[in-house]
């Protein structure tokens, strides 16, 4: 199978609400463009900010670019006037800086908030706790050019479906309490990113809005 057959197997699972994103890092351009073109799609995820800045450069300008890697503040900058969902803010400082470049081009730029919920401790993002105390603070409120759409997390690499399950569960559930506590005014607030190609099926059943998949659609890396 290629690429768009891939693709399109994928999404006779994943319910039409449920947005893919297409994980295309380490992937040639070429690759991309293909499957831009034979199957219309148009949200692509990158995680390296130079990787993304190569690709943009000589992709379709109607794509979608997800951030969905670590970002450092210093490269904010490349990415900020096209970029369409940093899926990874892992900290207010990032944040703040995000807001920054947002003014500077004039944009307000959609976020999600990260969260931690594997086991492994090199995973980043936010704990619940973290997370409240930024958004309680007077700070938070002055950003005036980022729009928070929900949260993302990233589960335990494991064969154990009942933890990764669990996992997705207490991302559902920070999803929630922000939601009740933060949000309740904000439709846009309404997006829970979680499922990858190995767990995206248990993602879905606990209620993923947002599914990343990389070697599903083009292929081991
Ligand atoms: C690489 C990556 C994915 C896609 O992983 P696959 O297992 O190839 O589907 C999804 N999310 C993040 C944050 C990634 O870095």
């Amino acid at each position: 199978m290629n690429s768009t057959d891939r693709l399109n197997l994928i999404r006779s699972i994943v319910p039409s609400n449920v947005k893919i994103v297409a994980v295309s890092k380490t992937k040639p351009a070429a690759m991309i463009e293909d499957l831009y073109a034979k199957s219309g799609h148009r949200i692509f995820g990158e995680n390296r900010v130079q990787e993304l800045e190569a690709k943009h450069t000589v992709l379709p300008v109607d794509i979608d670019w997800h951030l969905i890697g670590h970002l450092q503040t210093n490269k904010i900058r490349f990415i900020s006037s096209y970029v369409g969902l940093i899926q990874s803010v892992d900290s207010f400082r990032l944040l703040h800086e995000i807001n920054k470049e947002a003014i500077k081009c004039k944009r307000i730029i959609p976020c999600l908030l990260q969260f931690h919920i594997a086991r492994e401790e090199t995973k980043s993002g936010f704990s619940i706790e973290e997370a409240s105390r930024m958004l309680d603070d007077n700070l938070f409120r002055e950003l005036s050019n980022i729009m928070i759409n929900g949260v993302m997390g990233i589960a335990t690499y494991t064969t154990d479906n009942k933890q990764i399950e669990t996992e997705f569960k207490t991302l559902y559930k920070y999803y929630n309490t922000l939601k009740s506590r933060y949000f309740e005014q904000i439709p846009g607030f309404c997006e829970v990113s979680m499922g990858m190609t190995n767990d995206y099926q248990i993602a879905l059943g606990e209620g993923s809005t947002i599914v990343r998949i990389g070697s599903g659609i083009f292929g081991e890396r």
